[in-house]
Order: C-alpha cells, then structure tokens, then sequence
C-alpha cells in the first residue's frame, strides 16, 4: 500500500459529499466527522526464543453518541492510526444505517501474523486488552471490539479472558464479540459478514431497474463474480453466492490470481490451498499474471474482501465488472469510485454491505446481557402450537402429514434461525432504505448510505441538546 494513501481522508471526503445533501448544522457535522478518542499503545513481548520486540497498537473511539462504540480488531502491517481513524467512523455510519445502536470504533496492532508463534500472538492479544483495559477503551458498556482482517474466535477468547481476570462484572461477557459459542458467542457470528454481503448484493440484483440498466437477467443465479480475499469474508460470501446459483469465475489472494470462466469449486479451492499453500495450478484454472490480476477479469459482481485502497486509480479503468460489492471496508478509492460512477458501474458501499457482522455482534451483545440464548424460551411452545394448527387441518381436510413433513413444518426457530432472520431483515430493509434515498437525491448507494447515516447520528446529537 502506497505510504501517501490517506484513509481516513478518503471517508471524509465521502462524508463531505453526502452532508452536502443533509440540513445539519455545520459545527454538528464537524463534530460527528472527528475522533472522539485516540489510543496509541506500545508495549514489550518477550519473544519464545527470550529477545523483547515493541509492539505497537491503536483503538479509536470515533463517537460517543451512543454507547458502547462498537469495532473490530485487526492484526496487519497496513495498521497505523490513519488506518483505525477511517475504520471507526466507517464504523459509527454503518452501524447508523443498519440500526445498531452503537458508536463507532475500531483496534488495530500492527504485526505480520505470520512471523509469530501462536503463544506469542496470544501474549500480544492479552498485553493489548490489558492496555484497553487501563485505559477503559473495553467493556460491555463503554467499548466492544469483534473480529477484523487477521483475527478471529480465538484472539476474541483470549481478549474475553483477559477482560474476566480484571472484570468480575456479571455482564463481563458482553465486552467482546465474535467469540467461540462455548464463550458466549452465537450461532451465525463466524459467517455473518459474507452472508451480510450475500443479502445486499441478492437485494441489489432483484432490482428490475438496474439490472436493464447494466444489461444484465434479475436475480444471482447465473452471474458471474471474482471474489479477492478468501478469509472468512471472502470466503462467506461466495459461498452464500454460489449456493444461489452464481458462478465464481476468478480468485485473486496474496499469491496471485487464478480464472476459470467454467467456474471454481469453492470447496476445493480451499481445501487445495490449504494442502499447497497457494490457489496458483488449481485443477482447470488459467493463473493470471500481475498484482490482483483477477480484478481486472471479464465478471459481472466484483467482491473486493481484502483491504483498502485496492481499487483507485491506477486500475480502476481496467475493471471489468458491472456491479462492485464492496465487503472490505474502503476497497475503492474516492477517485476510482467517481470513474466507474461515470462508467455506469453500480457499487454496493462498504459502509452499507459489510455490516452483517456488526449487526449479528449486537445479537450476540444482546445475548450477553440477557443471559439466555435466543429461542431458548419460544422454540418448543411454537413448535406445539404449529403442531395444533397442522392437526386441524388434517381433520378438516382429510390429509394426513407424514412425521417428516409434520417435523419440517413445525420447526420453532433456534438461535441460528432467529439470527439469519434478523441478519436478513436488516440487510434487505437497509438496502431499500438507502436505494430510496438514492432516488430520492439521484447520487450513488454510497452518497446515499453516508446520508442515511449521518442524519441518524444527526437526530441524536439534535436531541441531546448540544447543537440548537
Ligand atoms: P481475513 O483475515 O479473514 O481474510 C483476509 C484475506 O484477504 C486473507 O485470506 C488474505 O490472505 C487476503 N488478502 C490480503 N491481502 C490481499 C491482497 N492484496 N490480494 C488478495 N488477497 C489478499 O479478514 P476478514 O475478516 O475476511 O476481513 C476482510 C475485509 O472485510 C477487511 O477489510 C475487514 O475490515 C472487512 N470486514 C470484516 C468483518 C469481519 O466480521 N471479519 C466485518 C466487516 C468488515
């Protein structure tokens, strides 16, 4: 990544476009558009072999109007304080526009995972939540961080851990998402993003409208997509997408970039990178050459699922695809983005399409608080009462179900159910909410989620009393 990219910068000039559109008060738009809190922390890690390395991590609380301020954690080279800065207000929008009812945050240590033992990654993650701690930057009630690019379930335990060895609030669980469900996580957690971005771009292809617009059929089943990244939400998201009935034509990871206009096998792609350390001389695939090649290739959805800046203006006038479904968080930079604007492009925004996780770390908050796993109550009274109904209608109509239709149709919902239909309904009620803003002002779906949102945030500051 380019040392002259500006991140944060990039949201902000987002930000600016989009407030133009709003009738907030000037000085509460500049308030909502900075930094609540900026941590820098540094701290030793003694090495297995015994020598001490300084690490270096940051968290940023980005708004305190509604607390706790919620954001993942990330472990890559790429974190720098201009890094976590763009990621947290991101975060304070996109939790806005979903309706998830927390500010905005975001972690971040700056480490090649990599070059690392798995003991000294978990002295790292504890040091750091002891900092977060000291400093009161982790809570239930103050401020929550998930899983980013690099970490997963198990640096969430081990935050969660840490945070119970200091903590012996009853509600101790709640102060991080994304843990293992024997942690207190919930079903639906690891795979949620992808299946965020699966439910936004499904959304997006059902519009009559823009497909025309695009010279494409309605619906997924059939188009083609190349996906970047195959982490957990890469990977996610084109497996919702291909058991739609879209097709994965190309790959593009750390490695290199691999194509197959036939299609890839999801399953065997893994399995095969995981054996060879490489997605390159995968069966039937042509590997193409040069930095994310596979960007560049002939598809109609483009899933960016790495990191920032990825399209920008070098290669934004080779990218071939008609609709951008942005699961990283700022994969297009402002001036590739008003390019392929131009070009007719649709791009579904980060700000909008990545929030699956976001939305299912509030269930899994929720949870937390409650102390009860959702269906735990209404699971087995549904499934009688559905059982009630089906054996009136065996009595009046003279049809008798089998046991395998009476258990398919009686099923109460458990977690898992609950939490996709919740993932489901705010995925496709946002998207709605932001296509009509969209219409409403004719700008893109990212001008209009940056509107939705910072009239949301807007309304709250309004209320609180602090701007007239
Ligand atoms: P991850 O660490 O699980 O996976 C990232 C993948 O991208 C890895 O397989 C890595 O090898 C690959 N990658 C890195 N650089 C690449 C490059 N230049 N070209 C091709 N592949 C490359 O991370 P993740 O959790 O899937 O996060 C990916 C993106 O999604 C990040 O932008 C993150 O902020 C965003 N996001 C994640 C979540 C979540 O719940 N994990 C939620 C919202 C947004």
């Amino acid at each position: 990544m380019s040392d002259d990219y500006k991140f944060f910068e990039q949201v902000n000039k987002a930000f600016d476009k989009a407030a133009a559109y709003t009738n907030l008060d000037k000085g509460l738009l500049a308030q909502m558009k900075i930094c609540n809190d900026v941590l820098h922390v540094t701290f030793p890690l003694e090495k297995d072999d015994g020598s001490i390395e300084v690490i270096e991590g940051w968290r940023v609380e980005h708004s305190h109007h509604k607390l706790p301020t919620k954001g993942g954690i990330r472990y890559a080279m790429t974190v720098n304080e201009d890094e976590t800065m763009a990621l947290a207000a991101l975060m304070t929008y996109k939790c806005a526009v979903v309706n998830v009812p927390f500010g905005g945050a975001k972690g971040g240590i700056k480490i090649d995972k990599s070059k690392y033992t798995d003991s000294e990654i978990e002295r790292i993650t504890r040091r750091y939540t002891f900092e977060l701690y000291k400093k009161n930057f982790i809570g239930p009630g103050s401020d929550v961080p998930a899983p980013d690019y690099g970490t997963g379930e198990r640096e969430m335990a081990w935050i969660l851990d840490t945070f119970r060895q200091l903590n012996s609030d009853i509600n101790a669980d709640g102060c991080v998402t994304g843990k293992p469900i024997s942690q207190g996580g919930i079903r639906g957690r690891t795979e949620a993003t992808g299946r965020g971005v699966y439910y936004g771009i499904m959304e997006a292809c059902q519009s009559k409208e823009d497909m025309k617009d695009l010279d494409l059929d309605t619906g997924i089943e059939g188009k083609t997509f190349i996906v970047q990244g195959l982490g957990n939400v890469g990977y996610h998201a084109a497996k919702y997408l291909t058991e739609a009935g879209a097709i994965m034509v190309g790959v593009a990871e750390i490695e290199g970039s691999v194509y197959d206009e036939n299609g890839i096998d999801l399953q065997k792609l893994t399995e095969y990178r995981k054996e060879n350390g490489t997605i390159i001389g995968f069966e039937g695939t042509t590997e193409l050459k040069g930095k994310n090649k596979a960007l560049e290739a002939e598809c109609d959805i483009l899933i960016p699922a790495a990191l920032e800046n990825q399209i920008n203006a070098e290669n934004c006038e080779r990218i071939k695809a008609k609709i951008i479904g942005e699961a990283a968080n700022g994969p297009t930079t402002s001036e590739a983005h008003d390019y392929l604007k131009k070009k007719g492009t649709l791009i579904i925004p980060d700000n909008y399409l990545n929030a699956g996780g976001v939305t299912v770390s509030y269930f899994e908050w929720l949870k937390n608080l409650s102390h009860v796993r959702f269906g735990r109550l209404g699971k087995r009274f549904e499934e009688t009462s559905y059982r009630k109904i089906l054996s009136v209608i065996e009595n009046i109509s003279d049809r008798m179900f089998t046991e395998q239709e009476l258990s398919y149709l009686a099923q109460g919902a458990g977690e898992y159910e609950l939490v996709d239909s919740g993932l489901a309904e705010t995925m496709i009620s946002s998207y709605n909410e932001i296509n009509e803003l969209r219409k409403k002002h004719d700008v893109d779906l990212r001008t209009a989620a940056y509107i939705n949102g910072i009239e949301k945030v807007g309304i709250i500051y309004e209320s609180m009393g602090i701007f007239p």
